[in-house]
């Protein structure tokens, strides 16, 4: 092919990408016939997957398949046009009012995804004018809302109250104030603990937004919505934001709170407005987690077994090698630095596939492993997992 005028540039920032060990693909991962999901093949090789974030395993859930295709058999593929044209179905109303129920807030409402939920969101609630407080290590969907929302914005140290607490106090009084955090945060496995932000943002006169993406399924006792639930704050936040596609095994997202809010975002949010609703497909297996989420906790407890099981047999070999892992969750990151993707490689050819996390995703020299577990992985495949670590590593 010609080349096109002006495109040698994008080439030469992918020589300079890979330069630097930064060069990213996207490696293809196929079922293997006869094996449940969790086992699969990642460029052709067989592999025990421990990168993927479908903690429950209710991916391959029977009860969500069969309600997404009902959903399709009764509602088609599409959903025909966006939320506030004709793309509100009874059964998205059905999935909101179970959100709000599950989240116990007052209202709730659905959205395509959680990158897109997190910059309609603060795009739709803060403009210039307002204050925005964001963890230093928030989701990149957060920081692209708040550099959309126009507002003034600024970055605590990570799960530093105080350092927090100084910048609600140097804040000026005009404007609204919304404290914004992951509550598992994604790439360290770490907790934010929800009932110090309450106590600062009710003091401070502060609005919270919590993204439970990862935690959404795992955390709660009794209802497994989330650490708003587990640690008893669910009425104090102003709103709960998560996701279908991580622990609920779909793909989706919803944010639940005051009726006023949803209300609110229906008339701003401009990732809801100016986007199709999602497939009924999507809806239906949703609904359908949310259900078995709240009336099954086997998975959840089944999943935290595996951590338990796993995290202290995981310390033991890491102290072997000098290394640790700071994690209180089912994600479970080692810091290794450049030598990352050599040992992601060599685990790969042992037969398990955990994926290597660079710069920009997080900060510049720390570059690590990333483990998740799932509800479905078994002993034998954890055991497995560690002695090939011990393995590699040394
Ligand atoms: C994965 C994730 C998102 C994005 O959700 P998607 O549904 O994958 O778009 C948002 N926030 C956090 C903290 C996440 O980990």
């Amino acid at each position: 092919m010609e080349t096109l005028t002006g495109i040698e540039a994008y080439g030469q920032s992918l020589e300079a990408l890979a330069d630097a060990g930064r060069l990213r693909r996207c490696r293809t991962v196929e079922p293997v016939p006869g094996e449940p999901w969790l086992v699969c093949r990642v460029d052709g090789r067989r592999a025990v997957n421990f990168c993927s974030n479908n903690y429950l395993g209710l991916t391959e859930d029977a009860r969500l398949k069969e309600a997404a295709m009902a959903a399709v058999r009764k509602h088609g593929v599409g959903s025909g046009a966006s939320r506030l044209v004709s793309g509100t179905s009874g059964l998205v109303l059905e999935l909101e009012t179970e959100l709000a129920r599950f989240k116990d807030a007052e209202a709730a409402l659905v959205f395509n995804t959680g990158y897109q939920a997190n910059v309609a969101l603060i795009q739709g609630l803060v403009a210039a004018g307002d204050w925005l407080f964001l963890d230093k290590l928030n989701h990149a969907s957060i920081v692209d809302g708040a550099l959309l929302s126009g507002a003034r914005w600024t970055r605590y140290r990570h799960l530093d109250w105080e350092h927090l607490a100084r910048k609600l106090e140097k804040a000026p009084a005009d404007g609204r104030k919304w404290i914004v955090t992951d509550s598992l945060f994604s790439m360290d496995g770490d907790l934010a603990d929800l009932r110090v932000l309450c106590d600062l943002a009710e003091r401070y006169g502060a609005l919270i937004l919590v993204d439970e993406a990862h935690a959404t399924g795992v955390f709660g006792e009794e209802r497994g919505s989330g650490l708003a639930e587990a640690q008893g704050v669910c009425r104090r936040i102003a709103l709960q934001m998560g996701t279908f596609s991580k622990g609920l095994g779909g793909f989706g997202a919803y944010v639940a709170g005051p009726e006023v809010l949803i209300r609110v975002l229906i008339n701003r949010a401009r990732g809801l407005i100016y986007s199709t609703a999602l497939p009924p497909a999507v809806v239906g297996a949703a609904l359908a987690a949310v259900r078995v989420v709240r009336d099954d906790p086997s998975p959840r407890q089944k999943l935290w077994e595996n951590v338990r099981y796993f995290k202290p047999r995981l310390d033991a070999v890491l102290a072997r090698h000098g290394l640790s892992c700071p994690s209180e969750s089912q994600i479970l990151p080692v810091v290794l630095g450049d030598r990352v993707m050599a040992v992601c490689e060599a685990l790969l050819a042992r037969g398990y596939f955990v994926q290597g996390i660079r710069p920009p995703t997080v900060p510049e020299g720390t570059s690590r492993l990333r483990m998740t577990l799932s509800a479905a992985h078994t002993r034998e495949q954890l055991d497995g997992l560690l002695s090939a670590l011990d393995e590699v590593l040394a």
